[in-house]
């Protein structure tokens, strides 16, 4: 009777053995990461927390910098410029302070099925601005509405909420061109055109513009976008892993 229980008990134990190396190698396969500790790097208009299994991001969308999309605002005399690019053909918005909050998970992972991202904020800068995709209303490329960006690459839309279709460079000046620049709503983490001193080329990339290497936030390595100067900037074809929510 001894000698089964013993048995049993080790029956028991392998099997033990066996659920738990199964769990370990899915978990290789798609590893689970954290970004919670990047909610010290935002800053600005913009405060970050973590809330369970999220990272709240509320933000009032008024961007840190100087942009001639402040003419006539009560932000005019300290953030109001005149400078710009030569090709600049300002839009007839100006900049409104919105309440947008952004809901990101903090454990990012790969979707089993992708999803597109939305017309509108597809994830939030360091500084509390949208990343915009690159359609342009009625999915049209952005070649029209690009003359619109400002020097530090935003524009408002209609309801005056400035956002980022490409690279937001105000904050690659500030932080570098290899720089994590911010969030897409999957949680998955934005970064600069630049890594290891060398321009990111499209064809390093994946579709969803993307692809898992070590940075300096996460040496282990994570999946994460680049910026590109090229169609199509910042996102290819949808979101990486599951996008959380974003309100406004
Ligand atoms: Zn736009
Ligand atoms: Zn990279």
């Amino acid at each position: 009777m001894k000698k089964i229980l013993s048995i049993a008990l080790l029956m028991t134990g392998l099997l033990a053995c066996k659920k738990s190396s199964t769990t370990s190698s899915s978990s290789n396969t798609d590893t689970t990461y954290n970004i919670s500790a990047l909610v010290s790097k935002f800053s600005g208009n913009v405060s970050a927390v973590v809330q369970g299994d999220y990272l709240v991001i509320t933000s009032t969308d008024i961007p840190d910098h100087k942009s001639p999309y402040f003419k006539g605002t009560k932000w005019q005399d300290s953030l109001y410029t005149t400078d710009s690019v030569s090709t600049f053909a300002q839009n007839p918005n100006t900049i409104e302070a919105q309440s947008l909050t952004f809901r990101i998970p903090i454990h990012p992972s790969s979707a089993s099925s992708k999803s597109a991202t939305p017309l509108g904020p597809m994830g939030v800068s360091l500084n509390g601005v949208p990343f915009f995709n690159q359609y342009a209303a009625g999915r049209a490329a952005l070649t029209y509405e690009k003359l619109s960006f400002d020097q530090y690459g935003g524009h408002p839309q209609q309801s005056g909420q400035y956002h980022y279709h490409v690279e937001p460079t105000s904050l690659t000046a500030r932080h570098g061109e290899d720089a994590f620049l911010g969030l897409l709503l999957d949680g998955f983490p934005v970064y600069g055109p630049m890594e290891n001193g060398m321009l990111v080329s499209e064809s390093a990339l994946d579709t969803y513009h993307g692809h898992t290497t070590k940075t300096a936030e996460f040496p282990n390595g994570i999946y994460h976008y680049h910026v590109t100067s090229s169609d199509p900037y910042i996102n290819g074809s949808g979101f990486y892993g599951t996008p959380g929510t974003v309100s406004n």
